[in-house]
């Protein structure tokens, strides 16, 4: 019975360290959305609630997260991200910009980042429960642009069929001063010619132009490739020195796949094939392949304010986006590697920029976008939810007196005239617009500065919207 009695205290024993290590669980988090769609600020804004929740005694700002409503989360602290060769995402200099007098908002996403958050809290059931009374989850988030994902497609096409999908672009690129140039420039090429390095730099150079302006200047989303936007590390490699030539027949790409390697298009066939493995494929592999859930942020406003042309790119964007996460057998990536992503939440950001009751309304306008994409091919493998949220509350909302009806008002300081006003932005519509609702019914959304932190504010520096319902749909069951 002795030895009985030593094994069961041996066996007790080794359960205990079994549960210390596998107490600790690891989830990696991917934030990502189109330029502008508020991944800096949603990355800022969600870890400073995480760092000041679950203190004892102060307010609950994320009630909807379980684990603080049930007072199990004892607390969050950064943590030595893992990945050494990875930037780290800037928060110090984030809350920098916005306790600034006057406040600023960060600078925007330009590349990858990642940064480390140790959640320690108590878990609920099962054996872990019973022998530990705190847990670890540690949680990497990852802010990525999602201009990159936008190059998937760019894996199953060849240059010439690259090239004419851009063709069909032409339109859009049309409206740019800077077609003119880049056009130009491409009719003194000599396709069958031998290749100079500085010239196909020069026209890259041009084309790269007329991406960024089609997307700041004319507020357009779809640019391909996508690292011509934001190179990230690989600015100035001669693999971005890439464009697409418009309006080749049938025929001519036959001549000049005929031709010898060292021809202009030889070259830029070449690079492109370079630009797939090199560029594109590394992402997936080393990146994406590790991601356990994925946040797309939809900023749904800019492109009202813009346009009917600017809307419908951006939700040929997004369905391009979405190609990454439909992991059907028809998917390429899983030809690559077996995607983990187990989550995808797509979420409305900003959405204080709007009055209470149209919260609702630009939720159906996001499910609406993202079920139309779902019925081409499912996101199988992985559960989707959409929500509305906003990570940094620029806002108040206030009732106003008009005529004889109360009316709901947005109060807030004007980004660009640095004074407060008072707005009805406008009505969200519920259904994707249709034509003739671009001629009716006009959106004017203000650009709000960010809300002034005050050096007396207890826990969290600021308000927001849903983050916990955001919290507790991304990470409520690992923390049970
Ligand atoms: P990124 O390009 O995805 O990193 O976008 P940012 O995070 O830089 O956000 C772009 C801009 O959107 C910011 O500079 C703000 O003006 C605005 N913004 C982002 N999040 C919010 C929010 O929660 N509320 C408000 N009012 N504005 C926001």
């Amino acid at each position: 019975n002795r030895s009985f009695s030593k094994l069961g205290k041996k066996v007790s024993q080794k359960t205990q360290a079994f549960a210390h290590r596998t107490s600790d669980k690891h989830i990696r988090l991917a934030v990502t959305g189109l330029s502008g769609a508020g991944k800096t600020a949603f990355i800022t804004g969600l870890v400073n609630q995480l760092l000041n929740a679950g203190l004892i005694g102060k307010s609950n700002n994320l009630p909807l997260w379980q684990v603080t409503r049930e007072e199990r989360l004892y607390g969050v602290k950064r943590d030595l991200q893992p990945d050494l060769t990875v930037a780290s995402f800037d928060y110090e200099q984030a809350m920098a910009s916005l306790k600034q007098t006057p406040s600023q908002w960060p600078a925007s996403t330009r590349s990858i980042s990642e940064l480390r958050l140790a959640i320690r809290y108590q878990p609920q059931k099962g054996l872990l429960a019973k022998l530990t009374d705190s847990a670890t989850l540690y949680l990497d988030i990852i802010d990525y642009p999602g201009e990159w994902l936008l190059d998937l497609p760019m894996l199953k096409q060849s240059f010439s069929q690259w090239s004419m999908s851009q063709t069909r672009r032409e339109h859009i690129f049309k409206k740019s001063d800077c077609y003119g140039p880049f056009n130009e420039a491409v009719s003194q090429l000599d396709l069958f010619g031998e290749a100079d390095a500085a010239q196909l730099k020069q026209i890259a150079s041009l084309y790269q132009q007329l991406l960024l302006d089609c997307v700041n200047g004319h507020g357009f989303y779809y640019a391909q490739p996508g690292r011509l936007l934001l190179p990230g590390e690989l600015v100035d490699t001669p693999v971005l020195a890439l464009f697409p030539l418009l309006g080749l027949s049938a025929k001519t790409v036959t001549q000049l796949d005929a031709g010898a390697s060292n021809t202009a298009y030889q070259v830029l066939k070449t690079r492109y094939k370079q630009y797939q493995s090199k560029v594109i494929m590394p992402f997936y592999r080393e990146y994406f392949a590790k991601f356990d859930r994925q946040l797309l942020l939809v900023d749904c406003f800019t492109p009202l304010n813009s346009g009917k042309d600017q809307f419908d790119d951006m939700t040929q964007a997004l369905n391009g986006i979405m190609e990454s996460f439909k992991f059907g057998q028809s998917n390429i990536l899983k030809r690559l590697f077996s995607p983990r992503i187990d989550k995808l939440l797509f979420a409305a950001s900003k959405v204080d920029h709007i009055t209470r009751d149209q919260q609702g309304n630009v939720l159906s306008l996001l499910t609406q976008l993202v079920k139309q994409s779902q019925k081409q091919a499912k996101f199988e493998g992985c559960e989707v939810e959409v929500m509305a949220i906003s990570a940094i509350k620029a806002t108040k909302h206030a009732m106003v007196r008009s005529g004889s009806a109360e009316v709901e008002v947005v109060h807030g300081v004007d980004l660009s005239q640095q004074k407060t006003v008072t707005v009805f932005p406008g009505e969200v519509p519920k259904m994707l617009p249709q034509a003739s609702f671009w001629d009716t019914q006009g959106f004017e959304f203000t650009h709000f500065a960010p809300p002034q932190v005050t050096a007396s504010t207890q826990g969290a520096d600021f308000e927001h919207i849903r983050l916990d319902h955001l919290l507790q749909y991304l990470l409520g069951d690992k923390l049970n």
